[in-house]
Order: C-alpha cells, then structure tokens, then sequence
C-alpha cells in the first residue's frame, strides 16, 4: 500500500504543499512504497521559522530537563524498535537485523545525549591575575540543519539531533527522499517524549530545500552525510554563506591483508563489510589489498564459494543475509561498474548480475561480486561503486599496500588484517584515514568517541558525535572576572601577562 510522508514542522504533521513529489520503493518488490512531498523554499521557511522562535526557551531549559526528553525518547524507541526496523528496512532494502543493529547504534548517541550536563560543564582557571578568575562555558548556535543520506535513515539521524539538541540548539532535519519513513517515525517519538514545538522539525526535499537551508542566514551550521559531489558543494556554499558545516562524505575503505592474517577470520570480516547492507554503507570495504601471491590466491580460493552462495533475499526473508540495492538506477549503475572492471581487464571471480528472485522480478537486486587483480587505474578501483562489489588488488610488499591506501582520495575508514603487532602499529601510525581497524573490518566508532574520515571523506573540521559532537554544535565563551575588591586605584595602560600582578 502507497502511503504519503509528510512534513513535520512546530510539532505537527503536515501535508506537502509545493505540488512536487518523489517517490520511495520497497526495493525487493520495485513497488512504490510512499509519495514523498519535495519542500519549497517557503515550506522550509516556516521549519527556519519554528525553529528560530522555538531557541530562546529551549536553549535556556536547564541542560537536565533537555536530557529528560532524550531519555523518555531512548524508552520509546526501545519500545518501537521493530518498527523502526522494519520502516528502514521496507524502504532501505538491508535485513532486518541489520536495520535493528543501525537503529541500536543511533540510539547508542542518543544515550551519550542523555550525559550532556556532565560533557557540557565548562573550565575555569580561579587566580590567573590578582582576584581575577577565568571560565569558559559551551553555548548553542541557534537553529541548525541536518541533511542526511538514504543508508542509514535512522542511525544517521540520530547522529545529529540528539547531540545539537542536548546542548541547546533547535533543528531542522532533511531526510533522504528515498527512505524517509523511519526519520519522520524518530520525530514522532520525540514530540511523543516531550520535545517542545518548534524544537525538532523534519522538512522532506530536494536540492531546493537544501539550498533555503544554505540561503538562509537563521540558519548557523548544518551537519551533512552523504556523497561527495554534494558534500562538497553543501561544505563551500554553508561556508560562503557564513555558516558552520561539516559533510562527512564518501569512501573506498581499504582492508590491506597481511601474510600472517588469521585467514579463516579475515575472510568472515570481509564477508560481512563488503557485502553486508549491498555494500551500502560508508564504511563498506570494498578493496582488499593483499600481500603476497599466496596470500592472495588463498584469499580468492576461500572467498569466492562464500561470495558464490551468498543468500540475497528480501528483509522478510529470515534467512537473507544481503537485500537488495536501493533504487533500479542504483543496480544500473552498480552493474555499470561491473562491466567496467572487465573491460579495463580485472578478473571477475564472481559476476553477481543477473540475479531474479521468484515472486521477486521486480526487485533491485544484484548478487556479490568479486573482483581479482584489479589495478590503481581502473574505474572500479578509483570511484566508490557503493554496492556489492569487492575489489582484490594485489601487491608485493606492505609498503606498497600502505601506499595504496594513502593515495587514494578517500580516506574514511581502513583496517588490517595480522598477527603482528610491529605492523599493526606502523599501520595505525602511518595509515591516512579516519578511522582504523585492526582485525576490524568496519572500525564504526561508539557513540560516546567520534565518526569521521579525512581527505575527501570529510569536509569540516569536526568528526560527528561524541565531543566532537558537542564542540561542533557550541560556541566556546571565555569570561575574565574581578569584583571591586580586586581592583587597584587607578587606570592601567599597559597589557600585562597574570605573572606581572
Ligand atoms: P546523496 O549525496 O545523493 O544524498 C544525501 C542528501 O543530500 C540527501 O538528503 C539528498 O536529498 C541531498 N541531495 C542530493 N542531491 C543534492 C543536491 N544536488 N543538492 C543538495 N542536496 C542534495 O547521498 P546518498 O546517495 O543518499 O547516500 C550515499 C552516499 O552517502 C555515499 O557516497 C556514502 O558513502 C555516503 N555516506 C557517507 C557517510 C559518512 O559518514 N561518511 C555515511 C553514510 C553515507
């Protein structure tokens, strides 16, 4: 059954009114599942609106009375779960236990979120001149953006709001057009919880809404996740625009395997990391860099009955352990690169194109893929395919593989697989990227550290969650105190360092 998303503005549900729409499908049957209202720059204005008049109460409630309404929101998520699940995963495509895992590592920051009294206490220095005492404090922005991607339509939600909530800020939240149900189900929980009107507003859209965002000067920082072309673009125009951005964008996360690996466990991790969700993720591997001959071949010989069998099924499927991808072009593009990689002359092990599942014609679904001797200039090797799709690049020496990684343009997340430890530290140490594993295949950080990648992985200067978090959506304040007492008869002319009194 079609149904029609909504917006969610000053703490109601409320219809579209602009006239245009997307639509979002269930990917295993290709049925459309919901119509979705794309905002017009003058809906997104009644969300800034909201959302402005909403900031003075909200950044003023005691930081405890704000995390009453996290926690009561961590209650009732836990009690909804498996509805959420089953909203990410009926528009999204990924099983159902991994829809569960992704809403559980959200609500992981949500739970961070809940200590923000103790992570927003500030310094202070007493004595740094005679009677004069120094003290910072943490303040919120204003009204903030968060635009997020279609793969992760709960988690990464939960990324932002909670945070730029917690410390004070009010927010405006632009969904994926391609999964949206599971977010607007988030907002409605929270207004279940207690957040005020105004606080937490969801508008659905496209390009359009994003730009009233970035056009609008009530509008002080933005939070973006997503791919990088519109990564980059959202990161130069918020910054032109004076505002506060950070855009966690794409990846090719590289695993390099060592000749010591323990192979039966490295094979099982990149089982999962390249091909769990469609290799629809961010922290997907989809290279691995072998070294040694031996080490690849063993590789290849253990990899590909288990990429052969994989089980593609839809999310109703108890049994699936890979769904479809997410939209006919997004399998289009995916088999594009396929034949790509054997054109420019990579091996393919395993082609998994042409998959039909019955009762399931219509789906979006393409098999595991695995790719061997593939090479630095190869298409499928330099761009981020964002499917199921494995690339075996093999090398020589560890330097070489190390080498690899750096250079590429992405730098998101990265793991090795050994026994030793000379090695695993050198990588650790060397290693240009965000985030590193070590016989880790997908290096996810908890809620209460930091997510975020280099080079062309992230725009900003802030990682997402954790302290990052709340440094990210508060401005520091510095105050210099002294009461009568402390001061001389007497104006002072020169600047003097605390030393001199
Ligand atoms: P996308 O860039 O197409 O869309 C992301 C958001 O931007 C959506 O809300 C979309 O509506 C909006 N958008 C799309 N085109 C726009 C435009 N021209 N102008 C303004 N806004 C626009 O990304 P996606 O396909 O939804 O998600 C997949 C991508 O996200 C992959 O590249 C993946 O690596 C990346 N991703 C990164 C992380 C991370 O943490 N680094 C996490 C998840 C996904």
């Amino acid at each position: 059954m079609t149904t029609t998303i909504n917006h969610f503005i000053n703490g109601k549900s409320v219809p579209g009114t602009s006239g245009r729409t997307a639509e979002a499908f269930n990917p295993a049957t290709g049925e459309v599942d919901a119509i979705v209202p794309l905002a017009s720059k003058s809906e997104v204005e009644t969300a800034i609106v909201a959302a402005a008049a909403a900031f003075p109460a909200w950044s003023t409630t005691p930081a405890a009375k704000r995390a009453q309404v996290l926690f009561k929101f961590r209650e009732l998520l836990i009690a909804n779960l498996d509805e959420v699940a089953e909203l990410i995963s009926r528009q999204h495509g990924k099983t159902l236990p991994d829809a569960r895992g992704e809403a559980t590592r959200g609500l992981e920051v949500v739970e961070f979120a809940c200590g923000i009294p103790h992570a927003l206490k500030g310094e202070m220095s007493e004595q740094v001149a005679g009677k004069v005492d120094t003290y910072s404090t943490r303040q919120a922005l204003g009204v903030v953006a968060g635009i997020t991607p279609f793969n992760f339509p709960a988690m990464v939600p939960m990324w932002m709001f909670p945070m730029a909530l917690a410390v004070g800020n009010t927010f405006i939240l632009k969904p994926s057009e391609r999964s949206p149900a599971a977010t607007v189900r988030l907002v409605e929980l929270m207004h279940e919880a207690g957040a005020p009107e105004g606080v937490l507003n969801l508008v659905n859209g496209d390009k359009e809404a994003v730009d009233a965002l970035l056009g609008d000067e009530r509008v002080k920082a933005i939070s973006f996740v997503g791919s990088t072309a519109v990564g980059k673009y959202i990161y130069e125009t918020g910054c032109a625009n004076g505002k506060r951005v950070q855009a966690l964008c794409g990846a090719k996360n590289h695993a390099i395997v060592m000749p010591d690996a323990d192979m039966g466990m490295t094979v099982n991790a990149l089982m999962g990391a390249a091909y769990g969700s469609a290799g629809e993720r961010c922290m997907a591997i989809s290279v691995a860099v072998v070294v040694g001959k031996e080490t690849g071949d063993e590789l290849i010989k253990q990899m590909a009955p288990k990429v052969q069998s994989l089980k593609v099924a839809p999310y109703t499927d108890e049994e699936a352990e890979m769904g479809p991808v997410v939209t006919f072009e997004a399998k289009e593009r995916i088999e594009g690169y396929i034949q790509s990689g054997i054109d420019e002359g990579a091996t393919a092990v395993v082609d998994g194109r042409g998959l039909t599942l019955q009762g399931y014609e219509n789906g979006y679904f393409t098999g595991g893929t695995l790719f061997d001797n593939v090479t630095e200039d190869m298409k499928i090797y330099k761009e981020e395919i964002f499917g199921p799709v494995l690339s075996v690049v093999r090398t020589d020496t560890y330097e070489e593989a190390l080498r690899l990684v750096n250079e590429h343009e992405y730098g998101n997340g990265t793991a090795i697989f050994t026994r030793d430890g000379d090695t695993a530290r050198d990588f650790n140490n060397r290693v240009q990227a965000g985030m590193v594993g070590i016989n880790v295949p997908i290096p996810v950080p908890v809620a209460y550290h930091s997510f975020g990648g280099w080079k062309n992985s992230l725009f900003g200067d802030h990682h997402i969650h954790g302290m990052e978090g709340v440094r990210f959506y508060t401005k520091l304040k510095t105050t210099t105190a002294r009461w009568p007492s402390g001061v001389k008869d007497g104006a002072e002319f020169h600047f003097k360092s605390g030393a001199d009194h």
